[in-house]
């Protein structure tokens, strides 16, 4: 845990167990001012290190004596006393209240004092019990928005996004293939299917338990389980390491991968086969894509390979059409986002930063936008080998209508309508807002289209159907948002989408320029939904997508 988050988790406790004190005001200062102190990496402890090392650390303003002794002691100890007191006294979990929604600093310390609620656990039997309405100054909404919110982390409780497994994945499978015992290491289960939340990371290797464990507990630190599948936690998260030889590999990563309906629906009977594809065919069937092999009520792998032959694949990608840049909310400069998705291949990109409503991302307003243009037009006219365009990520203002005047709207190459704020709103008026900003002539595509944050939200109340019809009607796309922390549209709205006719379109919503490398992210999400190359705008050549542009702004 860094640092900063250390005093802010302070500042937190300080103020459920006895209210906002001047105290805990100056932890929650103390964590942005040293959230600030890092160095061009990202890594804050370097830095202090060097503050502390040449005695400079207490000459940063609003560092005292206390604070400046406590980072020492981080540093040293990965801790310090005060936040461990804080909890025993209080229990860590009680800081899990904060992840709900409706309950802020204030409700937490209000439910702690009054109802001696310390963890999701308790929350939920104060709701099942009554006891929560009892708690004077909770609304009826508040009740409602705590209930829903707890309800979604209750379902996500144990399970992490894909794109926070990713880096653990790669880790263990670059580790693994240090060892000279173990031939070959794939991964494997519902992580190989990309699946968007995950209960845990499997892989497969060519070599033994012994070989594995080995390698695994001379780098890192595990807890191993079982032995035989070898069965390990990292960072508290299952990791299944199924070993085999060469001779059943195929046949065992088939199995591990499933889903297992998917395997019972294949009818097969054990033997070797050197491929996947080789025990496809064996059956008179297609080589099917990991992606397509989950089996649900709408997705059924063999239809899906048979409609989708050719998934779109990376390659495909031609354009990044949404990204932020230091003109609102987004670290880097609009030439440095350009050389980066120079260096990614792309053949075009459109800037899409904040409208002026976007208030905390920094957005633009008409004037600053205006001035952006100009700057990306010059920017534009000195690349070479990208074509650099022009466009906004508008916020859908809470009656549907789009946060810049149309004439504005008409000078963009490209128009991202969003929600970004009143997530409380009913279904009928949400899904009413969100047409109404499809039916704008200017709209190319609605971003994020149901909001949710993985593991931390659930999407906003709305009848994605009927967005997807007027989507159909107005001929505008919908987004794939390829962030990890989002993952929007999911698989299964994908394909109801492509079924309808809708075009998409993967994007990585890009704040900074290492952002850029999330595409696969998004691609997987757009394979499970079966999306072929066609389904996409940004698969388009760039004459092909200003003339898909022209039609959807039926200019
Ligand atoms: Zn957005
Ligand atoms: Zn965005």
């Amino acid at each position: 845990m860094s640092i900063s988050q250390i005093f802010e988790n302070i500042s937190h406790l300080l103020q459920i167990q006895s209210g906002p004190s001047h105290r805990s005001r100056n932890y929650q200062r103390a964590a942005y001012i040293i959230r600030d102190l890092t160095d061009e990496s990202g890594d804050e402890i370097p830095y202090l290190q060097d503050l502390t090392e040449t005695d400079r650390l207490e000459q940063v303003r609003g560092i005292g004596e206390s604070t400046a002794t406590k980072i020492v002691e981080i540093i040293q100890t990965g801790t310090c006393q005060l936040y461990e007191d804080l909890k025993s006294e209080i229990g860590e979990r009680v800081l899990d209240l904060l992840r709900v929604r409706g309950i802020g600093i204030k409700t937490a310390s209000q439910l702690y004092q009054s109802a001696e609620i310390k963890s999701l656990a308790d929350l939920r039997s104060a709701i099942d019990t009554g006891k929560l309405k009892e708690i004077r100054g909770l609304g009826v909404k508040t009740l409602k928005s705590i209930d829903s919110s707890l309800a979604y982390l209750e379902s996500v409780q144990n399970l992490k996004p894909l794109g926070d497994i990713k880096p653990l994945a790669d880790g263990l499978m670059d580790l693994l293939q240090t060892c000279s015992a173990i031939e070959r290491v794939e991964v494997t289960g519902e992580y190989r299917r990309g699946k968007d939340m995950l209960g845990r990371l499997d892989l497969l290797v060519v070599g033994n338990a012994e070989a594995v464990q080995q390698t695994l507990t001379d780098h890192i630190e595990i807890e191993i389980i079982t032995e035989e599948v070898v069965t390990v936690t990292v960072d508290r998260f299952p990791v299944h390491i199924y070993c085999t030889d060469h001779s059943t590999f195929a046949w065992d990563w088939l199995q591990t991968t499933g889903s297992l309906r998917h395997i019972e629906q294949l009818g097969l009977t054990q033997s070797s086969y050197r491929t996947e594809a080789d025990i496809y065919d064996s059956v008179d069937l297609p080589y099917i894509a990991p992606e397509l092999r989950r089996s649900t009520r709408r997705s059924d792998p063999i239809k899906a390979a048979k409609i989708s032959p050719n998934l779109v694949t990376i390659t495909d990608i031609l354009a990044d059409l949404h990204m932020h840049t230091n003109w609102s909310d987004g670290l880097n400069t609009v030439q440095e986002m350009v050389n980066g998705a120079k260096d990614l291949g792309y053949h075009y990109l459109a800037i899409t930063d904040h409208s002026r409503s976007s208030v905390i991302a920094n957005g633009l307003s008409a004037e600053r936008l205006k001035a952006q243009i100009d700057v990306v037009k010059v920017i534009a006219s000195e690349t070479e080998g990208l074509t650099v365009l022009t466009g906004s990520e508008v916020d859908i203002l809470k009656d549907g209508r789009l946060d810049f005047v149309d004439d504005l709207l008409a000078e963009l190459d490209v128009v991202i309508a969003s929600v970004h704020s009143g997530f409380g709103m009913s279904q009928v008026q949400m899904t009413k807002r969100i047409i109404r900003a499809v039916e704008n002539p200017f709209t190319m595509m609605v971003g994020h289209p149901t909001g949710r944050l993985l593991g931390s939200r659930p999407g906003y109340a709305v009848d994605l159907s009927a967005v997807i019809d007027a989507a159909a009607d107005h001929g505008v796309a919908l987004e794939i948002n390829a962030s990890p922390y989002r993952l929007d549209l999911e698989s299964d709205a994908v394909m109801e989408a492509k079924s309808k006719g809708v075009m998409l379109s993967v994007n990585t919503d890009a704040h900074a320029v290492s952002n850029l490398n999330q595409m696969p992210l998004g691609i997987t999400i757009a394979r499970r939904g079966w999306l072929e190359s066609a389904n996409l705008i940004n698969t388009l050549s760039l004459d092909d997508f200003r003339r898909w542009k022209n039609r959807c702004q039926k200019l």
